[in-house]
């Protein structure tokens, strides 16, 4: 006799998340990440990942760290397992790939036991990672026709060790190591006792794809004194061959442009990802750090604003002054059903390129974009066209009356519509304030001169004298350094184009 009931059982996707960049995961592991109900990473996944998933994320580890959940390989696999049973769809995300050196494996065969449905994703593991990341390749025609991954784990002095360091080193071609950074010298020191040659090139390379990434080059013989010093940070992996030369013609990463430089970005968290993926495409860090958030208006602004979008036909000009206002603007417009047939004939006016860009987004042509990014340009630019002319201004709750008092005496008809509320963050968060102290913070970009003031307040907050801060400060515009600098801050750099890619390249040209 057939049950009514089935049992609806979830799914696990065992996922390689890559070395660290998180541009390495593959579009097979993002889909997942973005159907998952949980996902359990390990300490070795780049969080930023995490951003890819709407699902719950925990974090598991096996070994003791602070903010880490403390679990066992066995606990692990019972979490899989029972996850799935209640039907959800579990992601496991692992460091570089989940079956080298990741214990996927294992993972997989407890999940086959259980009768849990599973698919698994390869990943790009920390070697290949390495190989073009820092210049290696491994298997180079000419030199090398074999590339080994080993596990740098076992104390090769040890007799039990399951490693045969005479094979390893009569190995035709290239080594790579794994977890082996606290064995380096008995690792280089047995292949010599092996008969390898002590001019054998070798290199450590840490934090593989990352802008922490490190590379020290050396010989068999020289390689173990030479990182003892560097205060090398694991992740970590041992190449060893000949390919270690070819460094000098394929190294490109640590070349980038603003490579191993890490940046505040001070923009709301919700317009950061554009502006943190270039910073990850040009080699620097970004630091998420939003001094300001952007939120709804309340009802008495909603009201207001679902009356006006009805009667835009009524404005000659629009004048849009931030991205935020462009984005609210047309999703109040949506929330109308209405769409861009409703701005009529009105001209359009922004404030600079990247808000004449999001205007682009939803299909709007700016007719003035002033060829400086500040309220006084934007005015001077429209003066001698908007006498007698009805505009309208869409704005956030905060701003200066630069536009009004200008516009207004030369006879234009000025009415403001608020579409969100600038708050402000009230506290630098823990991590921040400990970089800053610190002096790991390399820059930080402040894209309005509000704020500028916001930063330079937070910073008397936390008790850190602007005069002592070794962040350097760079700024969007003249207006923004201005404030700056009244605030007490010191400008190292300007932007010359006013957008965040500007303070980017403020930021490079300043370290050429
Ligand atoms: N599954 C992972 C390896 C996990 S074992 C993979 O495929 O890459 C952990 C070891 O991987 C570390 O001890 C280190 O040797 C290496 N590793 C992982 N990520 C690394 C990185 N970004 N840079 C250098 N080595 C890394």
């Amino acid at each position: 006799m057939s049950s009514d009931f089935t049992t609806v059982i979830g799914k696990v996707f065992l996922v390689g998340a890559g070395p660290g960049d998180p541009g390495l995961i593959t579009v097979r592991g993002a889909e997942c990440l973005a159907q998952a109900d949980l996902v359990l990473y390990d300490g070795l996944v780049n969080p930023i990942l995490l951003r890819l998933t709407k699902g719950i994320c925990e974090r598991t580890a096996r070994t003791r760290r602070d903010d880490a959940v403390i679990v066992t390989q066995a606990e692990i696999n019972g979490r899989l397992i029972s996850e799935a049973q209640a039907g959800r769809t579990v992601v496991r995300l692992k460091g570089g790939d989940p079956y080298i050196f990741g214990r996927g494996g294992e993972e997989a065969v407890a999940l086959h036991e259980a009768g849990i449905p599973f698919e698994v994703i390869p990943g790009v593991t920390a070697a290949t990672g390495a190989g073009e990341y820092a210049g290696f390749s491994f298997t180079h025609r000419e030199i090398s026709s074999a590339v080994a991954f080993v596990t740098g784990h076992e104390d090769p002095s040890r007799q039990e060790s399951r490693l045969d360091y005479q094979a390893l080193a009569a190995f035709p071609g290239t080594l790579v190591f794994y977890m082996g950074l606290s064995r380096l010298r008995e690792i280089c020191e047995t292949l010599q006792g092996a008969g390898m040659q002590k001019s054998v090139p070798a290199a450590v390379v840490c934090q593989v794809s990352l802008p922490s990434q490190r590379v020290v080059e050396g010989t068999l013989e020289t390689l173990p004194t030479l990182a003892a010093g560097q205060n090398l940070k694991p992740p970590s992996l041992i190449v060893i061959g000949e390919c270690v030369r070819l460094r000098a013609q394929l190294s490109w990463f640590e070349n980038l442009p603003l490579f191993g430089v890490s940046i505040g970005v001070t923009r709301p968290e919700e317009q950061a990802e554009d502006v943190a993926q270039q910073i990850v495409r040009m080699g620097g860090e970004p630091v998420l750090m939003p001094l300001i958030e952007v939120g709804p208006v309340d009802q008495h602004h909603q009201t207001e604003i679902a009356r006006v979008v009805r009667q835009l036909d009524r404005f000659q000009w629009l004048v849009f002054t931030s991205v935020n206002g462009v984005a609210e603007f047309f999703r109040h417009l949506h929330d109308a059903k209405l769409d861009t047939r409703c701005l009529g004939k009105a001209q359009i006016a922004a404030i600079g390129p990247s808000t004449a860009e999001k205007l682009r987004a939803f299909g709007v042509i700016a007719d003035v974009v002033p060829s400086e990014y500040r309220a006084e340009a934007l005015a001077k630019s429209l003066q001698s066209r908007v006498r007698g002319k009805t505009m309208l201004w869409v704005r956030g709750s905060r701003g200066r009356d630069v536009l009004p008092q200008m516009l207004t005496d030369v006879g234009a008809l000025f009415a403001q519509l608020v579409v969100y509320e600038n708050r402000d963050i009230d506290k630098l968060t823990p991590e921040i304030e400990r970089r800053l102290k610190a002096g790991t913070l390399d820059w930080i970009g402040l894209s309005s001169p509000s704020i500028a003031r916001r930063f330079a307040q937070l910073l008397k907050t936390s008790g850190i004298a602007a005069t002592e801060l070794q962040t350097r400060i760079a700024t969007i515009s003249p207006v923004t350094s201005a404030a700056a600098a009244e605030s007490g801050l010191i400008v190292s750099a300007e932007a010359t184009v006013s957008t965040w890619n500007g303070i980017l390249h403020a930021i490079e040209r300043s370290r050429s």
